[in-house]
């Protein structure tokens, strides 16, 4: 072990424990030691964890910290961890606070002078934005929107706005909802939705808001989501129908076949000698 590294049990401290989004085998050696050592495990529900800890043989003694009772027993994990007492936070799935409980306590446990120790792991922004193919040197993370209202409206302009990619968490009752609004507002934007991850059904979807709304007509959505949208607009590729279509309207009839090419070609942003082409084959 590095000398820099931290040791896997000292007493005091305040472990933040990432486990798994789905695949069991997303436990670092380092949350598993961890769990094993400290004193206790506040959870976010125990039945949901209890199956975790069983599958790595952890026994160590758990109770319920969560949204409604974390001001409550923030203040007997202090009172334990001044003690010399060691523990751990874990939630439902993934890294504890990103949109689940535990700010208020590691604020408490900071300013009381102890010490809070991350343990890195799963994490589903990240695990999503890694794979997704959208650009990954900025980028902001949004939680969940806020449902309606005008706090949703400012949301999705800044999504719109975003000259990085912007990340949020949407559950699959509401994403074609959310999808719609989207399209209001981002016009051609790529987008990539990554789904199930690091489950048997994981899946990315990519394309432009429209493409992906018909993808969840046909496969209607299941499942956990991380929805991201990218900045590039989405470049629909020109087909030689695209190109008769546009020839063929009207404000072109009085045009020679050689202008006429010039002038769709530059509409199309496509080679003059193509669209002469399918002129000549196809008019
Ligand atoms: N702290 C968690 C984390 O680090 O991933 C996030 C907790 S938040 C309450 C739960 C939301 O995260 C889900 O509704 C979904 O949007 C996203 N999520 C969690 N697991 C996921 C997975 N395996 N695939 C896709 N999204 C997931």
């Amino acid at each position: 072990m590095d000398s820099q590294d931290n040791p896997i049990h000292t007493s005091g401290q305040l472990f933040i424990v990432a486990t798994p989004i789905g695949n069991l085998a997303d436990m670092t050696y380092r949350a598993i030691e961890t769990l094993k050592n400290v004193d206790w495990i506040a959870a976010e529900d125990t039945r949901v964890s209890g199956r975790l800890l069983e599958y790595y043989d952890i026994k160590t003694a758990m109770f319920a910290c969560h949204d409604h009772n974390e001001a409550k027993v923030a203040e007997g994990m202090l009172e334990r961890l001044q003690a010399g007492e060691s523990g751990a936070l874990i939630s439902d799935a993934g890294t504890p606070l990103i949109n689940d409980p535990g700010y208020r306590l590691v604020r408490k446990i900071r300013q009381a002078g102890l010490s809070v120790v991350p343990i890195p792991g799963a994490c589903s922004p990240i695990t999503a934005l890694c794979a997704s193919g959208l650009a990954t040197d900025q980028f902001t993370y949004m939680g969940f929107l806020a449902r309606s209202g005008r706090t949703r409206t400012l949301q999705l302009q800044a999504v719109a706005d975003a000259e990085h990619t912007c990340v949020f968490l949407e559950s699959p009752k509401r994403i074609v909802k959310t999808l719609q609004h989207l399209a209001s507002v981002v016009g051609s934007k790529e987008i990539c939705i990554g789904r199930e991850l690091t489950k048997l059904h994981e899946e990315f979807v990519s394309g432009s808001v429209s493409e992906v709304i018909a993808h969840f007509d046909e496969h209607a959505p299941r499942g956990e989501m991380v929805v991201m949208v990218g900045v590039s607009q989405v470049v629909e590729e020109i087909t030689d129908e695209m190109i008769l279509i546009e020839a063929k309207k009207e404000i072109y009839t009085t045009l020679s076949p050689s202008a006429r090419a010039r002038t769709v070609a530059q509409k199309l942003n496509v080679k003059r000698s193509r669209v002469y082409d399918v002129l000549m084959a196809g008019l």
